[in-house]
């Protein structure tokens, strides 16, 4: 069921004017259109040129503006990949040529999306720019699988770490027993790969084997799946569901909310419980 046409005018907000020669560095959210937030709204409404990654949906693309060039600079899809100096370097180029450029990244520009070396690739070339967030994928993904980043009675840290190193290898610089002594919740971006050798060195820092964890691809998104499992199994069962990337995985307690929050289920019938915490105590 579509909404009635929005029932304001963007005009009185005073939102800046994309000028020509210079980038706006914007995040797209998770995927949800309605995630976007009104800059890059009108950042795209905007621009002339839109460089935009892999995870940028179509949707979202087709709120540019219709004169505006799109261009492809993903890393996934089986498309070949530009490397991130080519990226930095078509952005220079174009503002150079006094393009109003938008860069679209999915979820937020800094936050695993390398949008601190574009920036500053952008800042050596003298280029001017903003940043845009986004809404990243472990805050929007997870709120709509109904799991909360924190929640009172269960912590109050969360780490986001990424699941893959930039030789594409479990990563190497990770503290795992200080992670998992420290961070009752655990939020991994790119982890699928990964996920058993990452559950293992958890385990083996501490944490319980029967730890909650759920899996949510395509956060959302109209295929937006999640997969409740815990940590010794995880990467297991997300083979045998054959869940596919993008991923964000969630470890810790706070996944036990989800039968009382997950609220995208209710609207499908699902009935929601009051108290998910202790009915999960009540169960063992
Ligand atoms: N800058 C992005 C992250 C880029 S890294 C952000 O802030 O969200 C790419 C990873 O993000 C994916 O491997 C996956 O772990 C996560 N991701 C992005 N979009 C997602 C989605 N719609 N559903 C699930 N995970 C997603």
């Amino acid at each position: 069921m579509a909404a009635e046409p929005l029932p304001f005018d963007l005009s009185g907000l005073d939102l800046p004017a994309l000028a020509p020669g210079s980038v706006w560095l914007a995040g797209a959210g998770p995927g949800d259109p309605g995630l976007l937030t009104l800059q890059v709204l009108n950042g795209l409404g905007q621009a002339d040129a839109v460089v935009y990654d892999a995870l940028v949906g179509e949707r979202i693309l087709a709120l540019a503006d219709r004169q505006a060039t799109l261009i492809y600079a993903g890393k996934r899809g089986g498309k070949p990949s530009p490397k991130q100096a080519d990226i930095s370097r078509r952005l220079i180029e174009l503002a150079r040529a006094g393009k109003r450029v938008l860069r679209l990244k999915g979820g937020d520009p800094l936050v695993f999306g390398r949008g601190g070396e574009e920036a500053l690739s952008l800042v050596k070339a003298g280029i001017p720019f903003r940043i845009l967030p986004g809404v990243t994928a472990g805050l929007g993904g997870l709120a709509y699988a109904g799991i909360p980043l924190t929640h009172r009675e269960i912590n109050s840290a969360v780490t986001f770490l990424t699941g893959h190193d930039a030789a594409g290898g479990v990563p190497a610089g990770v503290d795992w027993p200080a992670i998992a002594k420290g961070s009752p919740v655990i939020v991994l971006y790119m982890a699928l790969k990964h996920l058993g050798p990452i559950a293992d060195a958890l385990i083996a820092a501490g944490r319980g084997a029967h730890e909650p964890v759920a899996v949510v691809s395509d956060a959302t998104l109209p295929g937006q799946r999640v997969l409740e499992t815990r940590l010794d199994d995880c990467a297991r069962a997300a083979e045998a569901a054959a869940i596919e990337p993008p991923a964000i995985v969630v470890i810790g307690e706070v996944v036990k909310l989800r039968p009382g929050l997950d609220w995208l289920g209710a609207l499908d019938g699902r009935t929601l419980v009051a108290d998910p915490l202790h009915r999960a105590r009540d169960a063992g």
